[in-house]
């Protein structure tokens, strides 16, 4: 039997970091096992069903390179089917017809609470004689639920699971207005779909054994369910906003590679040995579903951003270009011309050695797009001193010296440094951080020759000219 797996999100906001693991971990299974992953647009829901997170999700999804299999399913579209199955349940006898008015079932509820019970439906409709219908009420169907025994799944990650069966009251699986309920939806495009595994957050462990129930009752099998545990921040809350962005939009923004954000994703709730680093080839050799942890998973940006600086060292140069290039560009349009193109090629292989995310790698080459005058830090002022200093006397100095030094590249560069500060006879430390602090506006940056050789001879020396005397 292929594998065929699927994500199912309910397109009512962004994809957040549980639906990005949640569709992670089905990708994965399935590419392990050559079998097959499907989207299904959960969108029933109309008023909360949104285009724009529609669009967010498939976003998502591509931006972290999770692929899918064939066309998307949207679970509106299917609603016809959804009703043809409910009625075969009701002709069958699996299902009735219930005329419970609103404000009957709400009484029903308060007394279940004043007795403490849980508020489940009682089934008064359930041998009823239809004739009883009361006028002017639309009936819900409501699906037959077994009374006696219990309802076990066997679950990939909980192990077996079970359930007594007078825990669970009778579904709806179409309402009045005739539109079948998430439940039914589900469980019909589950078969439909051939799916499988349904591989999801535990928080859905009790629709699996009603799930379960209606599957058996329509004669068809359920899937392997694995309900994996929800993610938590690193103090152990269940994660939300104040751990950080939940969105997986925003952790693109934040310049995350989606590489680092597969790896992260992974381990949360996954383990393999103690291996941290693990690319996407990796994973889908070892990825299965023994491996998955039962507690709670901790998300830790820390983490994620140790992750991605990994990924971002072991990335082509070829392949940070463009976008650090673009992010540079939001806030200097000339980042956007061909040479300033270059110096930014010239110094990523060093920039990237040290940044967390793009973010920290584009603000650290910010300066080689900057308009002149440079803004200065407090500590790169400091290093070049108040005018008339000798720091920015030496640094007029240097200018002239480099205004008709020979070839401009980084080894005959730092030559004609070494041999200035001989002539000076001061150490190389006197006049490399304020020249540091005159060419890029700070006091920390990739290697000063490799920077002048980047910006090159003009562009250095007017820098010069503007903190030198
Ligand atoms: N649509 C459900 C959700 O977004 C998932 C249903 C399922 O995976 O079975 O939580």
């Amino acid at each position: 039997m292929s594998v065929v797996t699927r994500f199912a999100p309910s397109p009512t906001g962004m994809l957040h970091l549980g639906g990005a693991r949640t569709a992670l971990f089905n990708w994965l299974y399935a590419r392990h096992h050559g079998g097959t992953f499907r989207l299904r647009l959960e969108d029933t829901d109309r008023k909360r069903s949104t285009p724009e997170a529609i669009a967010a999700i498939e976003g998502g999804l591509r931006w972290l390179g999770l692929d899918w299999d064939g066309e998307i399913v949207r679970q509106s579209e299917r609603r016809q089917r959804h009703v043809e199955v409910a009625q075969a349940l009701l002709a069958s006898g699996g299902a009735y017809r219930c005329y419970c008015t609103p404000e009957e079932l709400k009484a029903m509820r308060a007394e279940a609470r004043a007795q403490g019970r849980a508020a489940l439906y009682d089934g008064r409709w359930r041998d009823r004689d239809p004739a009883d219908a009361p006028p002017g009420v639309d009936p819900v169907i409501r699906f037959r639920a077994p009374r006696e025994g219990e309802t076990i799944i066997s679950d990939l990650v909980q192990r077996n699971i079970k359930i007594d069966n007078t825990a669970l009251d009778d579904m709806v699986l179409l309402r009045a207005d005739g539109t079948p309920t998430y439940m039914h939806s589900v469980v019909v495009d589950d078969h439909d779909m051939g799916i499988t595994h349904a591989i999801r957050g535990d928080d859905h462990l009790t629709n699996a054994f009603r799930q379960t129930q209606l599957f058996r009752a329509l004669g068809w099998e359920p899937p392997a369910y694995a309900h994996i545990p929800l993610i938590h921040g690193p103090d152990g809350a269940k994660l939300s906003k104040r751990h950080g962005a939940v969105a997986v939009g925003a952790y693109a923004e934040l310049g995350i590679l989606p590489a680092a954000m597969r790896n992260a994703l992974l381990r949360l709730g996954w383990s393999h040995g103690d291996d941290e680093i693990i690319d996407t080839a990796q994973a889908i050799a070892w990825f299965d579903l023994d491996a998955v942890n039962r507690g709670a998973a901790r998300f830790d940006m820390e983490k994620l951003q140790s992750l991605n600086g990994h990924y971002i060292r072991e990335s082509a140069d070829s392949d940070l270009l463009a976008d650090v290039v673009q992010r540079l560009a939001v806030q200097h349009p000339a980042a956007a011309t061909d040479q300033a193109r270059r110096r930014v090629e010239a110094l990523l292989p060093e920039a990237k050695a040290r940044a967390k995310t793009l973010v920290e790698l584009a603000d650290n080459l910010s300066f080689l797009v900057c308009d002149r005058p440079l803004a200065m830090t407090p500590k790169a002022a400091r290093l070049l001193g108040d005018d008339g200093s000798e720091a920015r006397a030496r640094l007029g100095r240097l200018r002239a010296t480099l205004q008709d030094s020979a070839a401009w590249n980084e080894s005959n560069l730092e030559e004609a440094v070494r041999g200035f500060v001989e002539d000076e006879d001061v150490k190389l430390g006197a006049i490399a951080q304020p020249l540091r602090a005159a060419l890029t506006g700070s006091h920390a940056s990739p290697g000063i020759f490799a920077v002048m050789a980047a910006l090159g001879r003009e562009e250095t020396v007017a820098r010069l000219a503007d903190a030198g005397d």
